[in-house]
């Protein structure tokens, strides 16, 4: 159904299933807020489902699950279909990366009597945002002796928590007089650790304070920053969002929304499906899916290669089995919001509530570094959309000339893949506290089942 309130379709047992579905997301992405711990959580997911790490020299078939996990931070799972593979994949594509701020290699210092740890933020973010909101830290230390420690800081209720100074009102009025973009500097954002020294009137004695607890609860000392992946995120639980409970308020909606619903589908499928199904997670999205763990990787190309040889094709094959792709790149998109209309053009905006958003293309600037799906393939998407009576809609990313951005869709387009943008609609997209709907949440994830599913 095209452009319509999915919530007024909804009968007593599908306004459960959407709730319910809800609850699974919210708590995914409490456990899960950087691109690590969502591939520990997916794996886990997988394997409960019956998902099994590839085995070369394994011969597959029909109905069998298997995952690849690339350097921790990218999975890509497939349940083999009763078609060869060289017919094409159906694929449903998502990064797991999320904007944020990452600790540099050589954070810490001590000014002032307080402890700071200097970051680099990643992926767009409006600075100021970060500033006076509790903040916690994910990610792993490394060792020279080769061991690694998960660390996690600021998410237990008994944690406490760190964040970043914000200059009070009072003394703002040379700040309040530059533009947005650099009201807060991004060499200022730098969290607060710690405020007590060790010792009497030694210089550095509360950097030493901090240090010292560093080292009894991961064991690492200052140089171990040098090989640590820290992230530092907004800190607390997924919620609900609204008097009526309709909306989900989190961190990283973009893109685990669409991550989750996707991987969701995939493990909900009873079925064996005739195209082989995949669900490929990917790093890197944020900063342009460069690198060994981002969509521009030859990994995921690689996959699909060991499966086109232990299905017993030929490899030489591997182009036919990625030219007949279908690809949904499961993405979000901007969520039309009436506070700030003049950014949108209101026939080409997705609304809240109205469902799986397809964007036919992205890109800035006359459409460039876009995807554009094809017309044929849109055609197949709508009968299959109608046929399995999910709610969805179209979109451009605002108004012509009004900014822009873009997804993974053109990089799995440079594959030959047909592959269009479908995901759902973000509230304060990029900001520390992002909002989608549970019932466009819940038609994305019918609108990945029906894809996985459909014939042609
Ligand atoms: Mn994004
Ligand atoms: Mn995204």
């Amino acid at each position: 159904m095209y452009g319509k309130n999915a919530w007024e379709k909804y009968d007593e047992a599908q306004l459960k299933e959407v709730m319910d579905l809800a609850e699974d997301y919210k708590k995914f992405i409490t456990d899960a807020k950087i691109e690590r711990e969502v591939v520990v959580e997916s794996v886990k997911a997988l394997e409960e489902a019956g998902y099994k790490p590839f085995a070369y020299g394994t011969k597959y078939a029909a109905g069998d699950k298997v995952y690849f996990v690339n350097k921790k931070k990218n999975v890509v799972a497939f349940k083999i279909g009763t078609a060869p593979i060289t017919k094409g994949l159906r694929v449903l594509g998502a990064h797991i990366d999320s904007p944020r701020l990452d600790v540099k290699q050589n954070p810490l210092y001590e000014s002032s009597n307080i402890c700071f740890l200097d970051t680099h933020y990643y992926g767009g973010i409006k600075k100021y945002q970060w500033t006076a909101t509790p903040l916690a830290i994910h990610g792993v230390v490394c060792k020279k002796d080769g061991t690694c420690v998960n660390v996690a800081i600021g998410e237990d209720d008994n944690d406490p928590i760190v964040g970043i100074n914000e200059l009070l009102i009072h003394l703002s009025a040379t700040q309040l007089q530059k533009p947005g973009s650099n009201v807060v500097e991004g060499e200022d954002l730098d969290l607060t650790m710690g405020s007590r020294p060790t010792k009497k009137g030694e210089k550095d004695s509360v950097k030493e304070t901090v240090l010292a607890i560093l080292k009894e609860k991961y064991g690492m000392e200052e140089e171990d920053f040098l090989s640590a992946e820290l992230e530092v995120v907004p800190a607390g639980k997924a919620r609900d969002f609204g008097l009526d409970r309709s909306m989900v308020a989190g961190y990283g909606h973009d893109d685990k929304c669409c991550a989750y619903s996707s991987l969701r589908a995939l493990l909900d499928i009873d079925e064996t499906p005739e195209y082989t199904s995949c669900v490929a997670l990917v790093d890197k999205e944020e900063v342009g899916s460069n690198g060994a763990s981002g969509a521009h990787s030859r990994f995921f190309e690689n996959c699909i290669a060991e499966l086109v040889e232990a299905t017993g094709e030929p490899l030489s094959r591997l182009k036919d089995a990625l030219s007949n792709s279908y690809m949904l790149s499961s993405d979000v998109s901007a969520c039309y919001d009436p506070l700030y209309a003049y950014t949108m053009e209101t026939r080409n905006a997705c609304y809240i509530g109205n469902g799986v958003v397809f964007n036919k293309y992205t890109g800035a600037r006359g459409k460039s570094g876009c995807n554009d799906a094809n017309a044929e393939m849109i055609g197949w998407i709508r009968r299959v959309m109608d046929d399995a009576n999910v709610n969805f809609q179209t979109a451009e990313l605002g108004k012509v000339d009004q900014g822009g951005g873009g997804t993974i869709a053109y990089i799995l387009g440079n594959l030959n893949m047909n592959v269009i943008d479908a995901g759902m609609g973000v509230l304060n997209m990029h900001a520390p506290m992002e909002v989608i709907s549970k019932a466009d949440f819940y038609e994305a994830y019918k609108a990945y089942q029906a894809f996985l599913t459909a014939k042609f």
